[in-house]
């Protein structure tokens, strides 16, 4: 089965696979109510930067999260 094409909830852009991972990884109870953020979306739900999430991205990745692989 190919992967599900994922779209933000609230503004309808598609999801690269590293930012539905990351909804998975911080925002893991909205997912399992199929609901999935870019980080446009995300970065105003968390009142942090869209940079922190990208960083946070990158931490996960360099700590070997399977999710990001
Ligand atoms: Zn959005």
């Amino acid at each position: 089965m190919p992967p599900q094409k994922k779209y933000c909830r609230f503004c309808d852009s598609a999801l690269p696979k590293d930012v539905i991972a990351l909804n998975k990884k911080i925002l893991d109870i909205e997912v399992k109510d199929g609901i999935y953020r870019c980080l446009t979306c995300m970065a105003e739900y968390l009142e942090c930067s869209e940079e922190d999430l990208v960083d946070k991205i990158e931490e996960f990745k360099a700590e070997g999260c399977k999710l990001f692989s």
